[in-house]
């Protein structure tokens, strides 16, 4: 080992620092100040195969020897802020990190075309929450419902404790908000179909959404199915991760804090339950459902939360 000159440096060269964009199979693509490098993994680091699919993620941030211009091998991944991972289909132990050091998921819903689901923005904000990612919910297509109609129907959030924007991919309502709570983060777009991601992307930073639509690519590898995920430069600072895989934000696996921590307006009356461990959910003696009956939270609230509790083992 080491005869060669050639081989030698690539083990003892001083290590840089990058950011995982892709991952192509047995190939990741790095970034390192700004520059790409394709890379290899190091044969220590995948020993984690039997827990992680992935034992490195987009958004991973990675010491690497540079072999030669834009080649180089990944020598050790730095401990991840957060992890957005879903369980790996029919296997229920392995956890596959979809992204790695996301802190911010842009979440969003459409005021109308297509109708906004609450309950579902609820799950969305309890796993953006879980996951340790802080929420920005983009109510879109504002143009669509006139300034008055905005507040009844979804002022609701920013009242609770939320941030709420209005925006329009159309007439650029908001967007100056949206990029603003974009700036030097690492965000996640999610949402359901239809609602104007791509819109609002390509709105933000023309072509971007562009280059989302051929990373959703999905590849078989055994039994697992792994869809490629990229990181994209945002022009402003930053970066978006936006995937079909990642719209969907899991659920799996919440605990009871979990889901409380996004309610915070069932919070308040949690401390007048009658059992320390109550579940707001049919238990007498109740605080939360006796506000809730009173009508000091919000009905659609109260459904989301009994619905995203029941699912809590
Ligand atoms: P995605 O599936 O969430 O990425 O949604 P798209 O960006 O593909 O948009 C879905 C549809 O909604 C398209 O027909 C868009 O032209 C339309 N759309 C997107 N943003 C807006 C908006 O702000 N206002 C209105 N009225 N339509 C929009
Ligand atoms: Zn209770």
């Amino acid at each position: 080992m080491g005869q060669t000159a050639s081989r030698e440096p690539a083990s003892r060269a001083a290590l840089v620092e990058g950011v995982v964009i892709e991952n192509r199979g047995a190939l990741f693509e790095v970034h390192v100040d700004g520059h790409p490098v394709i890379c290899l993994l190091r044969g220590k680091l995948k020993k984690d195969k039997q827990r992680q699919v992935a034992p490195v993620a987009a958004g991973d941030r990675v010491r690497l020897a540079l072999l030669e211009p834009g080649r180089g091998v990944i020598e050790e991944v730095l401990p991840r802020t957060t992890d957005l991972s879903r369980r790996a289909a029919g296997s229920v132990p392995l956890q596959q990190t979809l992204a790695a050091n996301v802190d911010h998921a842009v979440i969003v819903f459409a005021v109308a075309e297509p109708r906004c689901d609450r309950y579902m923005l609820d799950r969305f904000l309890v796993a953006a929450g879980a996951g340790g990612l802080e929420s920005t919910i983009c109510f879109n297509k504002c143009d669509l419902l006139p300034p008055e109609a905005r507040g009844p129907h979804f002022g609701l959030y920013s009242e609770i404790g939320f941030r709420a924007l209005y925006t329009s991919a159309y007439t650029g309502e908001g967007l100056e908000e949206l990029r603003a709570a974009m700036t030097d983060r690492r965000s996640v777009i999610c949402g359901p179909s239809g609602v104007g991601k791509s819109s609002l992307l390509n709105a933000l930073a023309t072509g971007l959404a562009l280059r989302t639509a051929d990373v959703g690519h999905v590849t078989h590898k055994g039994r697992h199915t792994t869809s490629s995920i990229s990181l994209l430069p945002l022009p402003f600072g930053g970066w978006v991760a936006d995937t079909p895989g990642l719209r969907q934000l899991s659920s799996d696996g919440l605990t009871h804090a979990e889901v409380m921590d996004a309610f915070p307006d069932l919070e308040p009356y949690a401390g007048q339950c009658a059992f320390s461990n109550c579940s707001h959910r049919h238990e007498t003696g109740c605080g939360v459902l006796a506000a809730a009956a009173a009508g000091k939270i919000h009905p659609r609230r109260m459904k989301s939360y009994v619905q995203i509790r029941g699912g809590v083992r």
